[in-house]
């Protein structure tokens, strides 16, 4: 028998979950008026200002345009350190904020492709997983 975690996003809105039929995508948001996107998703175009925002999910890849790695906990942080951290460049023009999940510096470098993953980061006192969203190193990577 095993007991089944419950698994809730930390944040709501921010990326698919797990089955869902789109796949693993972030959450951003497209201005009918543009055509230009932006994450995290809000109705109102930072752009153009247009209120004709409409969600769209994006990001399964991604190329990693500056990063560093974080090894002292952030406060709220209660993922494990050390982690990646930086700035992943979108094929649909827009770049994000994002945690890594390789530590390692070396194994970083500007121009990488990065796969998005949706997994989860810790486990919070109610006892359910806590799914986040993270770039990994897609080098090779078949699947
Ligand atoms: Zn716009």
């Amino acid at each position: 028998m095993s007991a089944a975690m419950a698994q809730v996003p930390i944040h709501p809105g921010l990326f698919t979950l797990p089955g869902d039929p789109r796949g693993t995508h972030l959450l951003a948001a497209r201005c009918s008026a543009c055509g230009k996107y932006h994450f995290p998703a809000g109705t109102t175009c930072p752009y153009c200002s247009a209120a004709e925002c409409t969600e769209a999910a994006i990001g399964a890849h991604g190329t990693l345009y500056l990063h560093t790695v974080v090894h002292a906990r952030p406060p709220g942080y209660r993922g494990p350190v050390p982690y990646g951290f930086g700035i992943v460049e979108l094929p649909e023009g827009l770049r994000v904020v994002s945690r890594l999940t390789e530590p390692r510096l070396e194994a970083l470098e500007p121009g990488m492709p990065l796969a998005l993953e949706v997994a989860p980061l810790f486990v919070n006192d109610a006892g359910d997983e806590v799914l986040s969203f993270a770039y990994r190193p897609a080098n090779g990577a078949a699947a």
